[in-house]
């Protein structure tokens, strides 16, 4: 199965992707945690997107995009994606189609993790103190907000026209969002 964890920042899409990962032996996609790496590990890609990754602004579809083609192309993986985070725009979620096409690869589901802008304010304020993310602070988090609501919110409108989407109301507990996911999939 590939799965897409769609939601704003702060929704908890990572910790129910790693869920998943372990519940179904998946490989998680998240691009966050691949540019963060590229970011630590100083490369060229790092020094062009440190800006606005510390801005929070979207890095450009061209640079996420590239990220991710070895990923699908990698048999090791197929069908055993789970997409944290991406896509995030338009372009992003045409690339993803035409790559699983090439890859005769399919999305299974998508869930949207629903949470509302006080209470992602309120757990990247936590976030912060624990991961200590420098795009964690209060201004930050609400320039990732009005990016998320401006530029991925038509994503959304996108997916959730398509079969096996399904909204879960992410301010519930971890443990109760696992649970309805897992009733869904029936795993
Ligand atoms: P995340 O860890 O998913 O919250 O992403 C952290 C930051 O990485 C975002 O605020 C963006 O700056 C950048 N980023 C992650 N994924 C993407 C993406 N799919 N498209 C553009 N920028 C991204």
């Amino acid at each position: 199965m590939n799965i897409i964890i769609f939601g704003p920042p702060g929704a908890g899409k990572g910790t129910q992707a790693k869920f998943l990962v372990k519940k179904l032996n998946g490989f998680q996609v998240s691009t966050g945690d691949m540019l963060r790496d590229e970011i630590k590990k100083n490369t060229e890609v790092g020094r062009k997107i440190i800006d606005n990754m510390n801005e929070g602004k979207f890095v450009d579809d061209e640079i996420v995009n590239k990220l991710l083609e070895n990923i699908i192309f990698d048999v090791a993986k197929k069908n055993r994606l789970i997409f944290d985070g991406y896509p995030r725009t338009i372009n992003q979620a045409k690339n993803l189609n035409n790559l699983l096409n090439k890859s005769q690869q399919k999305i299974d589901y998508i869930f949207f993790l629903n949470v509302n802008k006080n209470s992602i304010i309120k757990r990247v304020e936590k976030r912060k103190l624990l991961e200590k993310r420098t795009d964690d602070d209060a201004q930050t988090i609400l320039t990732r907000y009005d990016t998320y609501m401006e530029v991925t919110k038509p994503v959304l409108d996108y997916y959730s026209k398509i079969k096996n989407f399904y909204e879960v109301d992410g301010s519930m507990e971890i443990n109760k969002i696992s649970q309805k996911i897992e009733e869904i999939l029936n795993v």
